[in-house]
């Protein structure tokens, strides 16, 4: 491992002129769950490593009936999962951060991390993409907000310039008659990574007979994270039924565009596609109704 710098910023701005004055030979580090795994093995060799752990506005955790959830990008995932409004307005959160790595790795591990790292495979991004959430990214002087679907670019790249960093992640309020779930498949089961992945949000109307809206994002089936917006304009209107959660599953299949790996072969991730579709739409369905 080279020899690097260390910061320990306290405050945003400090981090942010940190990042004007270095940030094309500094990473960011939250968890460090992935950096220094990869600092280690030498795929990443910055100068200086800042830690986000101690900047405030990186640990905020909050929830608005009007506004939604605000989650802090160094928000560690045992915190996450554990907040009693989490648990009740958004499960599918816990679905996808419960299964990433094991309990260390979860008291130390972010959804921040886990976005930014940007895998094909990260099991929080089409959760927070199912559920239309936003990313702040801040530089010294300018703050954007970047819709997570558009947030990934390739394996490990993203929309983020060098001199900027992800402040929080807005999941907008949830919606009546909604709910959104997330499963995926592994060979083992813990502590591996997703074979394929999937991520269902689903509105009803009120009867609870009619699809209103419904979103599913893929892990681990092409260079980023799949946003199937072939789905959405597929069932809005239509009967809650199987024939129609039968032909989004395929829709599923149609989108993706995975590779053959040691995990599985593409032919088997896409069948993965179709049932874990059907599967996720059917838990959200539940969800709702309360089960
Ligand atoms: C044993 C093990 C098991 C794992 N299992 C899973 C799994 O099941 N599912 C899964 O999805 N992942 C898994 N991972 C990968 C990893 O734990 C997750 O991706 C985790 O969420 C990363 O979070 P972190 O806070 O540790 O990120 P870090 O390692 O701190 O950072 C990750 C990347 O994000 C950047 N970054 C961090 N914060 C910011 C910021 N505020 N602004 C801009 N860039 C930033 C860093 O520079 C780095 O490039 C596993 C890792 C290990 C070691």
């Amino acid at each position: 491992m080279k020899y690097v710098d260390y910061e320990r910023p306290t405050s945003l701005k400090s981090a942010l002129d940190i990042l004007s004055e270095k940030g094309d030979v500094t990473k960011i580090m939250a968890g460090g769950t992935d950096i220094l795994v990869k600092l280690r093995v030498r795929s990443e060799q910055p100068d200086l490593l800042m830690d986000s752990k101690e900047i405030p506005e990186l640990n905020e955790l909050s929830f608005n009936h009007d506004t939604g959830l605000t989650i802090g990008a160094a928000v560690p995932l045992y915190k996450l999962y554990a907040d009693a409004d989490v648990k009740k307005y958004y499960p599918a959160l816990v679905d996808s951060t419960t299964i990433i790595g094991g309990i260390p790795i979860q008291g130390r591990a972010t959804v921040g991390g886990n976005l930014c790292n940007s895998a094909p495979s990260a099991d929080s991004i089409p959760t927070l993409i199912v559920l239309g959430a936003t990313a702040s990214i801040q530089s010294s002087g300018k703050l954007r907000e970047v819709p997570v679907s558009e947030f990934c670019t390739g394996p490990g790249s993203n929309v983020l310039k060098s001199n900027e960093m992800l402040v929080t992640i807005n999941v907008p309020a949830p919606a009546d008659n909604s709910a959104a779930h997330y499963m995926r498949f592994i060979p083992r089961n813990e502590m591996d990574i997703a074979v394929v992945g999937v991520g269902s949000y689903v509105k009803l109307n009120a009867s609870g007979d009619k699809f209103e809206s419904v979103n599913v994002s893929l892990a681990s089936v092409a260079p980023t994270p799949l946003n199937v917006t072939e789905i959405s304009k597929f069932l809005s209107g239509k009967d809650v039924n199987d024939e129609n959660i039968e032909k989004a599953g395929q829709l599923a299949k149609e989108a993706s565009k995975p590779i053959s790996d040691m995990r599985g072969t593409a032919e088997y991730r896409q069948h993965l596609c179709s049932v874990l579709t059907k599967r996720s739409i059917n838990k959200s369905i539940e969800r709702i109704k309360g089960a």
